[in-house]
């Protein structure tokens, strides 16, 4: 079973921000869908 983890992570698509497009990191967790320029509200 871990190996299926392993390869679906290996698997996942690169993150993106649902309002800019932009590329993601994996840390963009904590911002949901969205950037943290886009979820910082101004
Ligand atoms: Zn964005």
């Amino acid at each position: 079973m871990l190996e299926n983890v392993m390869e679906f992570f290996r698997n996942l698509p690169p993150k993106q921000c649902a309002s800019c497009g932009e590329k993601m990191e994996e840390q963009a967790e904590a911002y949901g869908t969205t950037c943290e320029k886009c979820s910082t509200p101004e």
